[in-house]
């Protein structure tokens, strides 16, 4: 979960998803509107009886915080409430075996960071039919889903490329929310699949915008486009505008492929 806003539980209830999957919460930054669901959902987490660890990651500020409130309302968890303090630069803050998360620093009116979510690479397929040809032993096959070569016992080499195929496309987000238009934070994204920026204000606001550390639509869409992002989600709508679509309207005049986010949405990466 990338940050918990206010019926951040009531939002999971209502899209039915399973509570217990949760293990990770990543917190942009320490504004009311992106923590404030935080001691509720624990508490619903505690009803259901799991086990295990969630970890929060955020601030050393946030791990203050935090604690003094769980403490008191979420005492008796079934589960252990972990923190990874995280700072606001750039560095690799978990690595799975499939997926590495690391935080970009934004520009906001608090210490703020974006998250980058990376699959590792994936294995390469089987060939199955080449490598029956070719004779490859069985004990082999993890070597060659690697990237190996087969080498013939005398001495003649099969090239990789002939006994597999090139793996499943590994998939990226990347979430930035909130900050001021960067220009260099496209680079430092690079070409995800998605990338959520947010898009508080239209175009009409801009000299509002960075004062208050939000961005425009068209601000988003230019960091997209920069970055060879695949597709950009909005979001983070000032409630002074009445029609959302407004946004994906002005952010598509950039960039192409604009998603408006709302509540619900469920995006395939693939
Ligand atoms: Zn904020």
């Amino acid at each position: 979960m990338v940050d918990c806003g206010e019926g951040a539980q009531l939002g999971m209830m209502r899209q039915r998803l399973p509570f217990t999957r949760l293990r990770h919460i990543f917190l942009t930054h320490l504004h009311g509107d992106h923590v404030f669901g935080l001691p509720g959902l624990m508490g619903t987490l505690a009803l259901g009886g799991n086990g295990g660890d969630i970890t929060i990651h955020t601030f050393e500020e946030g791990k203050k915080q935090l604690s003094a409130i769980f403490n008191y309302f979420n005492r008796d968890t079934p589960f252990d409430i972990k923190f990874n303090v995280i700072k606001p630069e750039e560095a690799v803050i978990l690595e799975t075996k499939s997926l590495t998360v690391r935080t970009i620093p934004l520009k906001h009116r608090v210490d703020t960071v974006g998250f980058v979510f990376e699959e590792k690479p994936n294995l390469r397929h089987i060939n199955s039919e080449m490598t029956k040809f070719h004779e490859v032993p069985h004990y082999m096959m993890n070597s060659l889903k690697e990237g190996m070569d087969f080498i013939r016992p005398d001495g003649t080499v099969v090239p990789n490329s002939v006994l597999t195929n090139d793996p499943t496309p590994s998939l990226s987000y990347a979430h930035m929310s909130d900050t001021m238009y960067m220009p260099e934070l496209a680079e430092k994204i690079g070409p995800v699949d998605l990338l959520f920026h947010e898009t508080t204000y239209l175009e009409d606001h801009a000299a509002m915008a960075a004062p208050r550390g939000h961005s425009t639509a068209r601000q988003a869409a230019m960091v997209a486009r920069d970055a060879g992002a695949k597709r950009l989600l909005t979001g983070h709508y000032s409630s002074r505008y009445n029609d959302d679509s407004l946004f994906a309207k002005e952010a598509s005049e950039i960039f192409p492929n604009v998603i408006l986010n709302k509540e619900g949405l469920k995006i395939d990466l693939g």
